[in-house]
């Protein structure tokens, strides 16, 4: 009973432990669930990266795999196990990797344990291999895949130290090329993005990281800014690229328009509803001018299925508004206008978002990056806010299907890295 006890324990504790079959001592084993079984009887506990307690041998202290009556399966004599982790993915043990080096390592600022090259949490659980000399190679549950190999467009920022399986002392430290150490990847690479960063003030740098954080943290910016180019302040009236659909690559954003953006969106948050010069009737603003134009790059990098599917949503609403809220007589643009009491009921997030598919979609992107006006996207556009979602959380649905390799890759990096969780849109 007692031991029943303890290893319930373990599961409160949301250790991990495989299911599969074991062979230890010439016997063969059954493991439910970390559970080791022999004729009917559980006679120990096996976690995914490799530690295995006897349940006989079992005394106070060793709850501890670093204190306790632990062994590592590489240390045991015939010893190996094949199943399946309980995300599902197959696990060998050793392993094919092993033995590789043994020690601490902290990626993107996570620490994480490696044993004869299993990468594990303090939970115990398989995350991938490390191989020494920056080579990972993790395990990616999202995808179900069982071994996704970083390169280096997908390995960040970390350092180890410990011992080769030589018993030579290894100590690596690596930063990503023009990055910064002591800041964290979104930071960086909006930095990369922005190439005025360093010039600005510090509303300037906020606004800047708040437009593109979710972008960033996803690994969606990183693909983007490489395939489509930079951003920088200039003096291009923005819209030119998305109406017109020529490829610029970089950005230029107008200086004086990314100023009064800040300033509006300091004062009326990301939305705001202005009037306009035909008396009675407004329009609605995103204040987002540097996610609305990390948009229309966005927008290239998109499957063309997906973009069919924005081109439908666009023009279900633009006729949808036309009957419902038609352009006054003494109104020349293409936006959207309503009366006052009529916001809540537009058609488009944004008065500009009618303008045409490109800005239907800048807009929607724009409005999707802060947290405020995403939560009135999803209710005001739930189609396209779940494109937006889908470009985020599960990019091979709708990302050009040469970018998804390096996009997945990416991701199980970032995860990994404690950068991108399922938390990010909350
Ligand atoms: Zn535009």
């Amino acid at each position: 009973m007692e031991q029943i006890l303890d290893l319930e324990t373990d599961r409160e504790n949301q250790t991990a432990g495989p299911s599969g079959r074991m062979h230890l001592g010439g016997n063969d084993l059954t493991v439910d669930a970390g559970r080791v079984v022999l004729d009917g009887t559980v006679v120990g506990y096996l976690y995914e990266n490799g530690f295995l307690r006897s349940a006989r041998e079992q005394t106070e202290d060793d709850e501890d795999p670093d204190t306790g009556q632990w062994r590592l399966v590489d240390d045991l004599e015939g010893c190996d196990f094949q199943g399946t982790t309980q995300d599902g993915l197959p696990l060998s043990l050793p392993g094919p990797s092993s033995p590789g080096p043994t020690g601490s390592l902290s990626y993107n600022g996570r620490d994480y344990q490696v044993m004869q090259g299993r990468i594990s949490n303090a939970q115990h659980k398989i995350l991938g291999e490390y191989y020494g000399g920056g080579r990972f190679v993790l395990r990616d549950a999202r995808t179900n895949t069982e071994r996704r190999s970083l390169d280096e467009g997908s390995v960040i920022n970390f350092s180890f130290a410990g011992t080769a399986s030589d018993g030579r002392d290894l100590s690596e430290q690596y930063t990503r090329p023009l990055y910064r150490d002591q800041i964290s990847y979104h930071e960086n690479e909006i930095i990369r993005y922005f190439q005025d960063f360093d010039r600005l003030d510090q509303q300037q740098r906020d606004y800047v990281i708040e437009s593109m954080r979710i972008w960033a943290a996803s690994g969606i910016l990183q693909i983007v800014r490489k395939k489509e180019g930079n951003a920088a302040l200039g003096n291009v009236k923005h819209g030119a690229a998305g109406v017109t659909r020529v490829r610029t690559g970089m950005v230029d954003l107008d200086a004086e328009e990314f100023e009064r953006d800040i300033d509006l969106c300091a004062r009326f948050g990301p939305l705001a509803v202005i009037t306009t010069r035909v008396p009675s009737y407004v329009e609605v603003r995103v204040n987002l001018v540097v996610s609305h134009e990390f948009g229309h790059q966005l927008q290239f990098c998109l499957s063309q299925a997906a973009q069919d599917r924005i081109d439908e949503l666009y023009q279900a609403r633009l006729a949808r508004s036309i009957a419902k809220f038609p352009p006054p007589s003494a109104y020349d643009g293409g936006s959207e206008l309503v009366h006052a009491d009529q916001v809540m009921h537009r058609e488009f997030i944004s008065g500009y978002a009618k303008a045409s598919v490109f800005e239907y979609w800048a807009e929607s992107v724009a409005a999707f990056s802060f947290k405020e006006s995403r939560k009135l996207l999803r209710q005001l556009d739930p189609g396209i806010f779940s494109i937006l979602e889908q470009v985020v959380f599960t990019p091979e649905k709708v990302m050009s299907a040469v970018l998804c390799e390096q996009i997945l890759n990416l991701q199980a990096s970032l995860r990994f890295g404690g950068e991108f969780g399922k938390n990010l849109l909350d």
